[in-house]
């Protein structure tokens, strides 16, 4: 199974993806997270990428590419995964394509998971993550039952530094004008399918996990 989960910034692609690597046990892809291990990790990548995502802009083309055809190489990825904030534009949708074609190895679909803008906002700016485990909370709408800490595994809870309000309205606007146009790129091979991104987090992943499967059939 070859997903690419689209959705803008607060959607909810990562709580989503989370649930579905434990149903289908292939591993989620995400350049976000990628590319924050490699700010975190002081490599020449990570001190190239930093500056565009403190100011919620894309990283090129170029360092993103490179990154994902490494990691789509790798063992784990044999049957399949699911790509979270990746494509981002329609060069790398195209360049994601291209690769695919040499793997033989199309997408199978793109599951766009719809949000209103107003919501959009309060989710990011309540978002919280475990430093240890990459679970996700909402101080508003989903907390931990310990401020600060993660249920599962006890680790720290942080706040993102590219969740606060400046940076987060360039963010969508670069979804807006970037991402957006990759809807009409994934309707035009017929191989998008939107669902509503609102509710409860278990009645939007029964809408995903749907949506997947007629993909599959
Ligand atoms: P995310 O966690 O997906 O919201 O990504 C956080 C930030 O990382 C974005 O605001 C971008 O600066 C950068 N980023 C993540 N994925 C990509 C991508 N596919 N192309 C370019 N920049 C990206």
């Amino acid at each position: 199974m070859r997903i690419v989960l689209l959705g803008a910034p607060g959607s909810g692609k990562g709580t989503q993806a989370q649930k579905l690597i434990e149903k289908y046990h292939v591993p989620q892809i995400s350049t976000g997270d990628l590319l924050r291990a490699a700010v975190a990790s002081g490599s020449d990548l990570g001190k190239k990428a930093k500056k565009f995502m403190d100011e919620g802009q894309l990283v090129t083309d170029e360092l993103v590419l490179g990154m994902i055809e490494e990691r789509l190489a790798q063992e784990d990825t044999k049957n399949g995964y699911i790509l979270d904030g990746f494509p981002r534009n329609i060069p790398q949708a195209e360049a994601l394509d291209k690769l695919l074609s040499k793997l033989q190895k199309p997408l199978d679909g793109a599951i766009l998971i719809d949000v209103d803008f107003d919501i959009l906002l309060k989710r990011i700016t309540g978002r919280r993550t475990c430093d240890s485990c990459g679970q996700v909370y909402n101080i508003y709408s989903s907390p931990p039952s310990k401020e600060g800490a993660c249920d599962k595994c006890d680790g720290t809870l942080q706040h993102r530094s590219d969740d606060n309000e400046q940076t987060i309205s360039s963010r969508l606007k670069v979804y807006e004008e970037q991402t957006c146009p990759l809807i009409d790129y994934y309707s035009e091979q017929s191989i998008l399918r939107k669902i509503k991104g609102t509710g409860d987090i278990e009645d939007i992943f029964k809408r995903v996990c749907s949506a997947i499967d007629l993909l599959n059939k």
